[in-house]
């Protein structure tokens, strides 16, 4: 086994025993960087350079006595995270020359614990999207086939788990761009409850749904992931003021006599046999341990496309106001006056998707239209959430599916906004309802492409999370495969 293709619990003990370095662990990822990112394309840029300055720094400090679980391992971000003095471009022109000069909380915190980062993941321009393809800066292709998507809009980050191109990595999730990926790139990925992780640094999306949240290998390195990053933070208004537990102690718990939800307006018409099948073994597999299954019922599932498409493109159209070409990044060159200056430079700078969001949420704030939309949607979120928690009196977790299908072909929803937004039709009310949610690999299609289950828990309830995904991970090893590049 190579190095980069190891666990972040298992390099911590290897590091311990004095087995290996941290330095040797950063060029065994970089070596597998130069050896497959061509294909992949997982990556906007790289940090080699401070990279290996960090795994060297990790090796003092192991060699002091004073190493966390993180201490040099090497981590990939998604590019929407600021990090100090590199490049952070959220996949966009607008913010192609852009270098913050801060780190956000969870990069100072992953810095802080010694972890090494390599580098700065591809994205949908400012996340909107779902397969990756709609990056300034060209598409990332699904590791376990070249020739499609690997989800989005974290698709950087999942590819390049996939790929062993890191040992962990950060996305971000507004209606899904983490499990998502992580279930067509078959790895585990962490949305965490609203508020539990600090978003100072993070480019917003849409303010009322973004969250930070791990990719892993498995669901304690998962843990390890969630015990740096959560937590309050006074520099963001919306980090709950508690103290979050060690992660730590979830996974190896046993889920025997838990009773577990399966919401039947998850399981239509329109999902992929394969999918089903997939979820269904899973269901049999938790009850062998002594799980115990009910349906329960969402009944305002049905609206979380058209609430989600109008509660995020409205503050998105809010949120994205402030590249002007004055204060940011692009500035369009040629302009004849201000209003020209502004006009060209967001014309030339965003994206079509990102336009299209713009246009609908500024329609959709604007006087006369507002209570018909935005309001409107606001009080079926409400509603939306009341369903969680009437569905969590009786449950201690849900069961859903992660995406109706596996990866499509790449270019094969470009043309269709409304079948793209559909892809993430299981993953958006978790986040409306601020709610945290886990994608876990449960198997692969006949042709080899992987399968997820999501589960979904209540507020700060994570742990649970982390314990049923350790659960299903000893039945059934599927996060250990990894294509054949
Ligand atoms: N795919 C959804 C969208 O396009 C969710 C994106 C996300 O979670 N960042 O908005």
């Amino acid at each position: 086994m190579n190095l980069n293709e190891l666990t972040i619990h298992e390099l911590r003990d290897k590091l311990a025993a004095g087995e290996t370095t941290a330095l040797a662990i950063a060029e065994a990822v970089f070596r597998r960087i130069d050896a497959v990112e061509s294909k992949i394309h997982a990556f906007i840029s790289l940090m080699r350079e401070s990279a290996l300055e960090e795994a060297a720094a990790a090796d003092r400090r192991i060699a002091a006595g004073d190493a966390t679980d993180l201490t040099g391992i090497p981590i990939a971000v998604k590019d929407v995270l600021c990090t100090k003095g590199s490049p952070t471009t959220c996949g966009s022109r607008i913010l192609e020359n852009f270098v913050p000069p801060y780190d956000a909380t969870v990069i100072a915190k992953l810095k802080a614990a010694g972890a090494v980062i390599i580098g700065k993941t591809n994205m949908d321009e400012f996340a909107m999207g779902s397969s990756t393809e709609r990056s300034a800066f060209g598409l990332t292709r699904n590791p376990w086939d070249l020739e499609r998507i690997p989800g989005g809009s974290s698709g950087g980050s999942a590819a390049a788990m996939a790929a062993d191109e890191c040992i962990a990595a950060i996305g971000t999730d507004t209606g899904g761009s983490i499990r998502q990926p992580a279930s067509l790139c078959g790895v585990v990925g962490l949305k965490p409850t609203y508020g539990l992780v600090s978003r100072y640094g993070l480019v917003a999306f849409a303010s009322s749904l973004d969250q930070i949240g791990p990719f892993a290998k498995d669901a304690e390195d998962c843990a390890i992931m969630l015990n740096a990053l959560a937590g309050h933070d006074p520099k963001d208004s919306t980090s709950v003021p508690a103290e979050a537990p060690d992660y730590r102690m979830f996974p190896g718990r046993e889920a025997k006599g838990w009773t577990v939800g399966i919401p039947k307006e998850y399981f239509v018409e329109g999902i992929d046999p394969e999918i089903s099948a997939a979820v269904n073994g899973v269901i049999a597999t938790l009850e062998r341990l002594g799980v115990a299954f009910r349906e329960v019922s969402l009944p305002r599932t049905k609206y979380c496309v058209a609430v989600y498409y109008i509660i995020a493109p409205s503050e998105a159209s809010s949120n994205l106001a402030r590249y002007d070409g004055v204060r940011y990044g692009f500035r369009s060159a040629g302009s004849r006056n201000l209003i020209d200056m502004f006009k060209q430079s967001r014309l030339e700078g965003f994206g079509s998707e990102v336009k299209r969001r713009i246009m609908i949420g500024t329609y959709s704030l604007s006087a006369g239209y507002y209570d018909a939309y935005y309001k409107k949607a606001s009080q079926v979120r409400t509603l939306m959430r009341q369903d969680f928690d009437e569905a969590f009196k009786t449950c201690d977790a849900l069961v859903t599916p992660v995406t109706p299908t596996p990866a499509f072909r790449i270019g094969e929803k470009m043309d269709d906004p409304i079948q793209m937004y559909l892809s993430d039709i299981f993953t958006l009310s978790t986040n409306l309802a601020g709610l945290p949610g886990i994608s876990v690999p449960c198997g692969y299609t006949t042709t080899g492409l992987p399968i997820g289950v999501q589960f979904m828990a209540r507020h700060f309830d994570e742990g649970k999370l982390l314990t049923i995904a350790s659960a299903l991970e000893r039945e059934t090893p599927f996060e250990k495969r990894r294509p054949a590049l």
